[in-house]
């Protein structure tokens, strides 16, 4: 199937051409078609699949074709997002998409100051791709109104719960007209996401794409046996094979993000990291540089990396395991999108053998081991496993034995008690 088949306008069948799109998603075909006759949807789908064309281009369309005059402060259509990155790249898809329509696209996201955001809406424009926060900022001060929003889009709702958002939406909601038409996505559908989309919708068609485990099928994972200790050097030795040409690492603390990022640049391998400590400008910085593989390497805590859609990945490497399973199947996604093949690489240590076995159930497969490295480590493969609970207990044990027997208080007398 082509996109010529979907009954697009030329204008935006123009500009996918130019974009280098060939074939439509799977969740493009499905879902455009359904959109362009007015249905709402529930769209299952993780970033990665190709949504923000699925539901721009329709959109798109649909505001073309409308043609209502642009109100300042009252945009036509809005787009709820979780994440400033997330929103960033919609709006550059949006521009890119629809570069030759005569439409005016913004974007509003906390943490920065709001006079341009403002100053975008007093001069009207027809599609607000929005965080939920400052959204509901901009209204109390009325720089904004919802009441002439035709279409709604509500993106990654499972993501909006997870980050504390469901309130902020349950305010926003009265604000939209009665008639409209409706967009829901969600990578996952736990209960509250259900009751959610059913109190938005009206009589939605469903599309779902892509469960995770498909796209995980499409990854080449590795699993990797290593002592703590070693792992920056194991890592810095996996750096000097070129194929792994642009690799994303994710850690799980803020200060492993930098400890990573520097101890690559000393041994000259181009590397910038993100996480929530750093400025808002700095992450966009990381993100474009590694986008424009100015930088070979970008690392990245779970949080700062939401949503964030940088293709041609050729390596995700756990440095750090989640100890949340899901998480896991979202880092790996980062490679292998739209179609491409990708390759995952985690680090395991012997605390982590936990994390590893609640992943392996997730994902309903064994991740293979690759021994063939310097640094594998037959004792973290031989290595109880211990819940996280029991870890605590366990060091507090074996630091009780070492002590035992040694003198009071002396300090060459064995460790000292740590202290919290
Ligand atoms: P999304 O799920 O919207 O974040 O899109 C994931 C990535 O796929 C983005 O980098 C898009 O530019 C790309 N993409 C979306 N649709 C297509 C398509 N039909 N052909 C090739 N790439 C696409």
């Amino acid at each position: 199937m082509h996109f010529s088949d979907l009954k697009l306008i030329a204008p935006l069948q123009q500009a996918l051409q130019e974009t280098g799109y060939i074939q439509p998603t799977p969740i493009q075909r499905q879902a455009i078609p359904i959109l362009l006759e007015g249905h709402d949807l529930l769209g299952i789908a993780q970033t990665g699949t190709g949504k923000t064309a699925a539901f721009s281009l329709p959109m798109l369309q649909y505001l073309d074709q409308k043609r209502t005059q642009r109100t300042p402060k009252a945009p036509r259509a809005l787009i709820l997002t979780p994440t400033r990155e997330l929103a960033i790249q919609i709006h550059k898809s949006l521009l890119e998409y629809g570069k030759h329509l005569k439409q005016k696209y913004a974007v509003i996201f906390g943490g920065v100051g709001q006079g341009n955001q403002v100053r975008d809406l007093s001069q009207g424009v027809d599609v607000l791709v929005a965080t939920p926060g400052r959204l509901l900022d901009l209204i109390e001060q009325r720089h904004l109104r919802l009441d002439k929003v035709e279409i709604f889009v509500l993106d990654e709702a499972d993501r909006m719960l997870d980050m504390g958002f469901m309130r902020d939406i349950r305010k926003i909601l009265p604000l939209l007209p009665q008639k409209r038409h409706n967009l829901f996505f969600s990578a996952t559908m736990p209960h509250e996401i259900q009751k959610l989309a059913h109190s938005i919708l009206v009589n939605p068609k469903k599309v779902e794409v892509t469960p995770p485990s498909t796209t995980v099928e499409r990854i080449k994972q590795s699993l990797m046996f290593v002592e703590k200790k070693d792992k920056l050097d194991l890592l810095t030795h996996l750096l000097q094979n070129n194929l792994l040409y642009k690799v994303l690492i994710f850690v799980e603390m803020k200060h492993v993000a930098n400890k990573v990022a520097e101890k690559l640049e000393k041994n000259k391998i181009s590397a910038a990291a993100i996480h929530g400590n750093k400025s808002q400008g700095a992450r966009q910085k990381a993100i474009e540089d590694f986008s424009k593989d100015k930088v070979r390497v970008l690392v990245a805590t779970d949080i700062a990396s939401r949503g964030i859609d940088i293709d041609g990945i050729t390596h995700v490497i756990n440095f750090e395991l989640p100890n949340v399973p899901e998480t896991y199947v979202h880092r790996i996604g980062r490679t292998a999108r739209a179609g491409t093949e990708g390759e995952a690489i985690s680090f395991c240590c012997a605390e982590e053998k936990f994390y590893l076995m609640a992943i392996e159930k997730e994902t309903r497969q064994k991740v293979p081991v690759n021994r063939d490295h310097p640094y594998h480590s037959e004792d973290v493969v031989k290595a109880a496993v211990f819940s996280p609970h029991k870890a605590k207990e366990k060091a507090r044990a074996d630091f009780k034995r070492q002590s035992r027997g040694r003198r009071p208080g002396g300090r060459k007398g064995g460790p000292r008690r740590p202290r919290h």
